[in-house]
């Protein structure tokens, strides 16, 4: 496995690989590794000669100073892992590496309504910054194979558009998501929950299960009600518990609106802000 920290020293590296003929997957990352992120770079190993892993914590897509100051760094355990599941370039810059012409940034993608939606309105900004570094990863690594994961449902489909938009031949793949075996969706924020908090947090993907178990039967105002109720608790503060059709992440008023319909959750648990998701069908 080989690390490197500079943009021209990683390209030269790709190039070499490419002109033999070598294809690239990749999966960008913020680093504090767990399974899910593991589980991306085996599938981008799969698909492709070459796995690429990147690990920056991206500063302009956190809403909230104080989130991106907490966020959680493991540089070395992180390679450790890396090494372990066979990743084979990892690219670690620092902020002006990414950002050499500063950190402003006008997004040129015309995302439309779905950037707007769930995280988006709750994290004025967030997606302005996804885009802008996921954009410029791809400008840098130029993969074959694009992996990123169903945990961030609205981000891969804004980054399906931003593919779109911007043409070219990178692949995206979604990757289902892995969880803890009590159900919890692995996310790098779960270091941060409490031992209470951490039983409180399955709240989440149980609710969001009654939803799957029950979505033949019910209708969608009656499954998000009982949703809810199953959210409702002192320590847990709802952002949005949502049924949509998972191409346009417009809520669904009836089950015949969609053949992809997603159950969308975010929720606060103590001071640790979480999201999860089922593909129902
Ligand atoms: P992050 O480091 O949180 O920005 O995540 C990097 C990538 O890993 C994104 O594509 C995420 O969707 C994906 N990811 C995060 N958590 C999981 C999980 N539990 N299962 C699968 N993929 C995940």
């Amino acid at each position: 496995m080989i690390v490197f920290k500079k943009v021209d020293s990683l390209r030269k590296y790709l190039d070499a690989q490419i002109s033999k003929k070598k294809t690239i997957g990749f999966a960008p990352t913020m680093g504090a590794l767990h399974d899910g992120h593991l589980s991306l770079i085996e599938i981008a190993k799969d698909k492709e000669d070459i796995a690429v892993c990147s690990i920056f914590v991206n500063p302009t897509q956190f809403n909230e100073s104080s989130d991106f100051e907490k966020y959680p760094i493991t540089i070395q355990s992180d390679l450790h892992k890396l090494l372990e599941v066979g990743c084979d370039v990892v690219f670690l810059p620092d902020v002006e590496e990414i950002y050499p012409d500063g950190r402003e940034y006008v997004n040129p993608y015309d995302l439309g309504d779905i950037a707007g939606r769930w995280e988006g309105a709750h994290r004025p900004g967030h997606f302005d910054g996804v885009v802008q570094v996921v954009d410029r990863l791809l400008n840098i690594v130029q993969p074959n194979t694009l992996c990123m994961g169903q945990k961030d449902f609205q981000q891969f489909s804004i980054i399906q558009r931003m593919l779109d938009l911007k043409g070219g031949t990178t692949e995206l793949v979604i990757c289902p998501i892995v969880r803890e075996a009590d159900g919890l969706a692995m996310s790098s924020r779960n270091v941060r929950l409490n031992q209470v908090d951490r039983r409180t947090a399955l709240s989440l993907s149980k609710a969001l299960q009654s939803i799957k178990d029950n979505y033949k039967t019910e209708g969608i105002d009656q499954l998000i009600d009982k949703g809810k109720e199953q959210l409702s608790h002192s320590n847990i503060k709802l952002e949005y518990l949502t049924i949509v059709d998972g191409k346009t992440l417009i809520p669904l008023k009836d089950k015949s609106d969609s053949d992809y319909p997603v159950a969308l959750v975010a929720a606060w648990v103590g001071d640790v802000r979480l999201i999860d998701n089922f593909i129902l069908k």
